[in-house]
């Protein structure tokens, strides 16, 4: 559905997206079936991408194919990923393929296609600014000005390094999402990872498996966890990734919801366990097969403290085990690869109507629909996604409630409300609590 017709100056939607990753390409995707909803949603790239710098050969998704952009809120979608592999003339050969994990740049295809036949989705327009004027959002891009009834933000994340690689970023330190960017070449040298969540599992799997020059001499992963832990994949575990949960995690205090965050964290983000025993299976053939004895070193339970350049060339890490206190590694490296996560993106667009937002901590204060509180008229929305992890959970920045999430972004601006799909087998609350904190 295009833009108002009858509005006079800029063209005027019902919603506007700031952003197309997963997230808001969701939500475009449940919108575009819905009559009298004109919605507009920009992104900065060219085209669409997908973590591309980081669509290391061999990676898999992370989650079940039923939680792709649409198929948990509405099944019936032509965008899910069951129609992609139907209109290219590929279900057979996927079925017989028998994936345990989908590839990552399958996923990746499937995401690019929903973009690509989505009309009101417009690549290579940066927002510059949202502002509130005349009872409407004004999205200022660096082409245009549009007209928005609501907005939604889905920027997602940027990367994140500690303090002593900052200054040195680089060709030879990089982020892992720079990583098919950077890491060649790296034959007969010495690599350092730091991270031990699934992104620095991959670039240690991907350069061990490097073969003849292209092999590293050494490759050391540092983490500071105290062992390479997997994700918990588990059923009831995975219950945690389910709407029921989502709204309880909600309606907690806001010191439980931190703390549930820190010990929850294994769930969203440890390593596939197919990652480990790839990486297991390798070192034992470099080791005991090939007789590489010290290709690999594994140094879990550490922190980078410093990074100074090295005398002999390249980089020098300090670095400090977590409970022998007093003793300090060095490690020499040619390059060193910084898995060490991300942060919600910046959000300066947000400028001019930044005072009129509520805040929580860090983030903006939503409500249960993610619209942002604020002073402005209640038939106006700012909503946020990906970017409420303290108030929504660590299922806020997985794919696991994108549908859902859309779903209810969705029904908030049809002024509809879907049903639920039925709550975990787990009771998460009592039924007071439940019910009283809701209406509160
Ligand atoms: C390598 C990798 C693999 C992952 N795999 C999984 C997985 O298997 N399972 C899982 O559950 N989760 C996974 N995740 C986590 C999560 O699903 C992804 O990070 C996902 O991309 C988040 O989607 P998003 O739409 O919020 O953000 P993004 O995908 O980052 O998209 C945000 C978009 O906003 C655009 N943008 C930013 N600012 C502006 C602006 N001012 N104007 C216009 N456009 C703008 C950006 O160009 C970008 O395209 C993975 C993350 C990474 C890094």
């Amino acid at each position: 559905m295009g833009q108002d017709k009858s509005a006079t100056g800029p063209a005027h939607y019902r919603c506007v997206g700031v952003g197309v990753g997963p997230a808001n390409l969701s939500l475009a995707s449940l919108l575009h079936e819905l009559p009298d909803m004109p919605n507009l949603f920009l992104d900065r790239r060219a085209a669409f991408g997908w973590h591309d710098d980081q669509q290391i050969p061999g990676t898999t998704l992370q989650v079940s194919m039923f939680k792709d952009l649409v198929s948990l809120a509405d099944p019936r979608s032509p965008f899910s990923f069951m129609a992609y592999l139907h209109e290219q003339g590929r279900v057979y050969h996927f079925l017989n393929a028998q994936f345990d994990e989908i590839p990552r740049r399958e996923w990746r295809n499937y995401l690019a296609w929903a973009s690509s036949r989505n009309p009101n989705v417009r690549f290579g327009e940066a927002v510059q600014e949202v502002d509130f004027q005349d009872g409407r959002f004004v999205v200022r891009t660096d082409r245009a000005e549009v007209t928005a009834d609501n907005v939604v933000v889905g920027v997602g994340s940027r990367s994140w390094v500690p303090e002593p690689a900052r200054p040195h970023l680089g060709p030879t330190q990089f982020h892992v999402n720079e990583f098919l960017t950077w890491a060649r070449d790296l034959g007969g040298k010495r690599v350092v990872v730091v991270g031990g969540g699934q992104s620095g599992a991959e670039a240690v799997s991907n350069l061990i498996s490097r073969s003849g020059a292209e092999l590293p001499r050494r490759v050391s992963w540092i983490s500071r966890r105290r062992n390479y832990f997997p994700i918990d994949d588990t059923p009831f575990t995975n219950d945690y990734y389910m709407p029921d949960y989502a709204d309880h995690f909600y309606r907690l205090q806001q010191e439980t919801r931190l703390k549930l965050n820190v010990e929850h964290i294994l769930t969203s983000d440890g390593i596939s366990g197919s990652t480990l025993r790839e990486i297991y299976q390798r070192i034992y053939v470099h080791r005991f097969i090939d007789g590489r004895q010290d290709l690999i070193g594994l140094h879990p339970n550490r922190e980078v403290t410093e990074v100074n350049r090295a005398p002999g060339g390249g980089w020098d890490l300090t670095v400090r085990h977590a409970d022998e206190p007093g003793a300090a590694d060095h490690f020499e490296a040619d390059v060193v690869v910084w898995a060490t996560g991300f942060k919600p993106a910046a959000t300066q667009f947000l400028a001019p109507i930044a005072h009129r937002l509520e805040r929580s901590g860090e983030e903006l204060r939503v409500d249960e629909d993610y619209a942002v509180h604020w002073d402005g008229p209640a038939d106006r929305s700012l909503f946020v996604q990906n970017a409420v992890r303290g108030q929504r959970g660590l299922a806020d920045p997985n794919l696991s409630l994108n549908a859902w999430r859309s779903r209810r972004i969705a029904d908030r601006l049809c002024g509809v409300r879907h049903d639920e799909q039925l709550p975990s087998f787990v009771e998460w609350s009592t039924k007071a609590a439940a019910v009283g904190q809701w209406e509160a």
